[in-house]
């Protein structure tokens, strides 16, 4: 089917990022919730429609750890984006909490679906994701855990001013070198390998690992990114949980490991037939989430 503005009705706005914002909305002719992405291009007609076509292959990206997309269109110089709607939100917002740890079984099936949905992108529509981070990855109070987000249009990629590498950068040291030599990019999927890592560790910690006010400036925080070591997780998590990272953060792309070598990993090995409460952890985040005054993302309580 094919989705129109008209059938469309805003509930709430879920959040803003660099490029535009995120709304709840209701597509109507099917009373489905569905999040809706804006996002705001100086582009004529006919690169806004060459966009609509390459998001087209976002209908096979069907699978347990990918948010669902619903069709995209285009209003004057904007592409709108319809997806499913993830009623916890994403895990920055839940885990922003440096006091209360992230349990390890809910961090290992957390990761688990992180690799396995990466581990679809490149098998099944051959991409890699390029932008992974807490902020691209869902959740739903049913404990799902689903990536978006991920770089199917070309065209869309260019047209997205790569303005702020710096401040929170998940690039690999390998990217932040290219893009800050303004070469052609040369970075592979090991990239998107990096940013899982970092990203575990911000959930573990419950902040961005490099914090921007240890640096005195961008330029040295991602050279401590490039040359630093590498963040490691707090501490009271296992050995395998800190060997994980430890690979996925090595500086070497070619040493870190495929999806299927993470897969086999003893960290996500242990996850397979563990019994992992992560509705009951989703529904404590949220609860915490609304203690601190940010429920406002959350306008419509289901
Ligand atoms: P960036 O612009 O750097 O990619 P971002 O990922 O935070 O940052 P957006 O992708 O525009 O920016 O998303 C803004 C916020 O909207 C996200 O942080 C997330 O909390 C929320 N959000 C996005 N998609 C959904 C969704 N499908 N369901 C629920 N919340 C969502
Ligand atoms: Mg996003």
């Amino acid at each position: 089917f094919k989705i129109n503005m008209d059938e469309i009705e805003v509930l709430g706005e879920l959040g803003k990022g660099n490029y535009g914002s995120v709304h709840k909305v209701l597509h109507r002719p099917l009373n489905i919730e569905m999040a809706m992405k804006e996002i705001r291009l100086e582009l004529d007609e006919s690169k806004l429609n060459g966009i609509i076509m390459e998001l087209d292959i976002l209908h096979r990206a069907v699978a347990p750890e990918i948010v669902e997309f619903f069709g995209a269109f285009t209003i004057e110089s904007c592409v709108y984006y319809c997806m499913e709607y993830m009623n916890a939100g994403s895990l920055d917002t839940l885990t922003g909490d440096a006091h209360l740890r992230v349990p390890e079984d809910v961090l290992r099936r957390i990761t688990a679906a992180m690799i396995r949905g990466l581990k679809f992108l490149k098998d099944e529509l051959q991409i890699m994701h390029r932008d992974v981070k807490p902020t691209n990855v869902l959740i739903n109070k049913k404990g799902e855990v689903k990536l978006c987000d991920f770089g199917v249009s070309g065209q869309l990629e260019k047209s997205l001013a790569k303005t702020n590498i710096g401040c929170q950068s998940y690039m690999a040291p390998e990217r932040i070198k290219s893009e800050t030599a303004n070469q052609n990019p040369t970075y592979t999927v090991s990239s998107d390998v990096w940013s899982v890592g970092l990203s575990i560790v911000e959930l573990a910690k419950g902040c961005y690992p490099y914090p921007p006010e240890t640096y005195s400036n961008v330029f040295a925080q991602l050279q401590a990114i490039v040359n630093g070591a590498a963040p490691t997780l707090p501490k009271g998590y296992s050995d395998d949980a800190n060997d994980f990272v430890a690979k996925c953060l090595e500086k070497d792309p070619n040493r870190r490991p495929t999806y299927a070598q993470l897969l086999e990993h003893p960290f996500l090995l242990a996850d397979k037939d563990a019994e992992v409460d992560m509705v009951g952890w989703v529904a404590a985040a949220l609860e915490r989430r609304a203690a601190r005054g940010i429920s406002s993302l959350n306008p419509i309580q289901a």
